[in-house]
């Protein structure tokens, strides 16, 4: 044990009150806690200010004045003191609420004072409430202020006298009493190599800064620190289970992989797409199981690639297959290959919660005789009579929509693990994929079939609406489809519903007379309503679809070429691109219709502009992120591992990629780190992460 697991409780200055408050409001349990609770930003106080220089008002400044004058106002709880100090440039008033008879004493008229605080404008005046105020007289020697640190606090603790500055106090105790912990661990070669500075000296300069140098580069060690081990966890869990599970190998293109290229294609594969391809075959090569993510944006053709690998396992003698999130994606792919089933010589099935009792004991039955090649379903798929001859390889096609442990169960009863392929279409940078799925290999699709245009984006508020009709009605009138999406928050409020088939009477209002079909789909509808109405939207039996997000995703009318979406400031901006990602898939040119009320909050307006400005999944998802975080885009899966202390996976993208490259290169020559230039990162490794190892693998 180290003096670092000392509890803090046992920490000077804090006791059993404070320790129980730092528990619970920041998991503040031992010194360790408390000496990576890193300062979130820094007040400088290397800079003076003059009157005329105050520009901003959201920061604390300090300048250096003469008071001029000084007069008590109000009475009881009204009474002030308001000051005025002026240095030559100009005037400004200190003004206090508190401590008044002291401070009164203590503010002399011409005398010479430091003051430290946050300027407000109030009718052309600058003013200072409370400021910190230091009397510097003719001859006293100024104290040096350079960097002060600010720590994040809460109420409970401030009336503790936790404020940043307590816990400021309590982070000088702290280091000096543990200074002769804190070891290195990181190897010499890297410190060296970055010009890092040392462990000790990091942690001193992070709390207390000497210069604006030392405290950049203490927080670059940190942060790469925190990568770095973070990534050497993950490559640690992928090479484990790289070693471990043995999977089939797939050597043969045979009939259906060549049939299908040859005959049923009508497009040429785009590069991105024979790339991906070919780093998905190259996995089923190796013996060793493929787990594998495959990111593309909204239409840039993932599902044909599943079907090609698919094949692949066909022509390779084993049973395949893909697992939707919705049925109406389900029944897509279905059709989708059906459309081929004579050319190709596969026995296909399709199993959802909907399939009839005998035709699922028949579709069950022949999967265990390995009768059937490929099936394709919903969630039905994973249910415990669900039984393989082969099963060679998995797709799961949206996967955020499923948990981990879901995905597992398609092959609980397997000898052997299949492939698996992951599909998604909530894009993000890949060194942070990389790192939310770092037991995953990434594959991205990064280029659109060169058919697609770019879906012209439009704001309009609720009292535009009638011009929004007016253009939809045209669109029409050219034989086009539209869908108009109403949000569901929850598929359980009543006024949502009613929003939606108030929308829905509406619109049967203006276009039913025109001679135009309207379907509605929502999730309180049976499924065989559900699909009976997309199906008539599909073949364009109906030409406007009213629907909630179930639509959200996969959904592929390509002639549909409108997409309107109601109260878009309500929804979040990865499913207002998801959304729009259902039209402009075809030849015509496309459109995307937000309408909002009136009442935007800047977020919203964010999101709004977001989309107006980008097609472009990568660079939404990236907006995404910086407005959410993480953890909310890619659900709790890795959040153990994604709780950074100081690195931020979006804005430190560079030490990140830096961060794994040197986990890689370490992990190649000293796996277990048993070199003696590692004993460090080893020591830290087994005491931090080791456990984080066990947050296992896909499969
Ligand atoms: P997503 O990646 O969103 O799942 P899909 O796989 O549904 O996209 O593909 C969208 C549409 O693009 C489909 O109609 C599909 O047939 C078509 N498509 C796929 N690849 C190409 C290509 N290389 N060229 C032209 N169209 C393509
Ligand atoms: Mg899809």
């Amino acid at each position: 044990m180290s003096i670092l697991d000392t509890k803090i409780e046992f920490l000077k200055g804090v006791g059993p009150k404070r320790a129980v408050l730092l528990n619970q409001e920041f998991s503040i349990f031992n010194f360790y806690d408390l000496l990576t609770f890193f300062p979130f930003r820094y007040i400088d106080r290397s800079k003076y200010y003059r009157v005329n220089q105050i520009r901003t008002f959201d920061t604390d400044i300090q300048m250096i004045g003469i008071v001029k004058a000084k007069r008590e106002v109000g009475v009881g709880k009204k009474r002030r003191l308001i000051v005025s100090f002026l240095d030559g440039t100009g005037t400004v008033s200190l003004i206090f609420f508190k401590r008044i008879k002291w401070l009164n004493s203590y503010v002399q008229i011409n005398q010479k004072y430091l003051i430290f605080g946050r300027p407000k404008k109030y009718a052309g005046d600058i003013s200072f409430v409370h400021p910190e105020m230091e009397l510097l007289g003719n001859n006293t020697k100024r104290k040096k202020y350079t960097l002060y640190p600010v720590y994040h606090t809460t109420e409970k603790l401030t009336k503790l006298g936790l404020n940043s500055k307590g816990i400021s106090k309590l982070t000088e105790e702290l280091l000096s009493t543990v200074k002769q912990g804190l070891l290195e661990n990181l190897s010499e070669s890297i410190v060296h190599k970055y010009c890092f500075l040392n462990r000790k000296d990091s942690f001193l300069e992070i709390h207390f800064p000497s210069n604006n140098n030392n405290l950049t580069s203490a927080i670059s060690r940190f942060k790469f620190e925190e990568l770095f081990f973070l990534q050497l966890t993950l490559l640690k869990q992928k090479s484990l289970r790289c070693q471990q599970v043995k999977s089939y190998v797939f050597k043969k293109v045979g009939y259906n992989f060549n049939t299908f290229y040859n005959k049923c294609l009508d497009f040429a594969l785009t590069n991105a797409q024979k790339r991906v391809i070919s780093e998905i075959r190259n996995d089923m090569l190796t013996g060793f199981q493929m787990n594998r993510l495959l990111q593309g944006d909204v239409g840039s053709g993932k599902t044909v690639v599943a079907i090609m690998i698919m094949l692949l396992a066909c022509d390779n003698n084993y049973q395949t297959c893909l697992m939707a999130p919705t049925e109406i994606l389900a029944n897509q792919h279905y059709n989708n290959i059906m459309k081929f089933s004579n050319v190709l010589g596969l026995n296909v099935a399709l199993l959802t919660s909907k399939t009839n009792t005998a035709e699922k004991s028949n579709i069950l039955s022949d999967l265990k005789a390995n009768l059937i090649n490929m099936i394709i379903g919903t969630h039905a798929l994973i249910q415990d009579n669900v039984v393989f001859a082969n099963l060679g390889l998995v797709v799961i096609d949206e996967q955020h929509k499923f948990g981990v442990s879901q995905r597992a169960k398609l092959w609980k009863n397997q000898n052997a693990s299949p492939h698996v392929l992951v599909m998604t279409a909530t894009p993000i940078p890949r060194t942070l994929a990389m790192t939310a799925y770092g037991d995953l290999d990434v594959s991205v699709i990064d280029e659109l079939p060169p058919s697609r245009k770019e879906v012209k984006t439009v704001h309009k508020y609720d009292k535009e609406i009638n011009e929004v009709f007016k253009f939809i009605y045209k669109e029409l009138q050219k034989k086009r489809q539209v869908y108009i999406v109403y949000p569901l928050i929850e598929e359980s409020k009543v006024l949502d519903y009613k929003n939606l088939l108030d929308g829905y009477q509406n619109i049967q209002k203006i276009f039913g007379e025109k001679g135009f079909c309207i379907s509605m789909i929502h999730g309180k509808l049976d499924k065989e309503t559900k699909e009976l109405e997309m199906n008539r939207f599909i073949k364009n039996q109906t030409q406007i679809l009213v629907a909630t997000t179930v639509i959200e995703v996969g959904v592929d009318v390509p002639n549909a070429t409108t997409m309107v979406i109601f109260n878009a400031e309500k929804f979040g901006l990865s499913q207002l691109h998801q959304l729009r990602g259902r039209v402009g898939r075809g030849a015509q040119s496309s459109y995307c219709y937000l309408i909002t009320s009136n009442k935007l909050t800047i977020s919203a307006k964010t999101r709004l502009k977001a989309m107006i400005e980008s097609n472009d999944g990568f660079h939404i998802s990236e907006i995404d992120l910086k407005l959410r975080g993480p953890g909310d885009i890619l659900g709790t899966r890795q959040s153990g591992l994604l709780n950074l202390k100081i690195s931020n996976l979006i804005q430190d993208q560079d030490i990140l990629t830096t961060a794994r490259k040197e986990a890689q290169v370490l992990l190649n020559y000293d796996f277990n780190f048993s070199n003696i230039d590692n004993i460090g990162i080893r020591k830290f490794f087994l005491k931090y992460h080791q456990e984080l190892l066990k947050w296992g693998t896909v499969s």
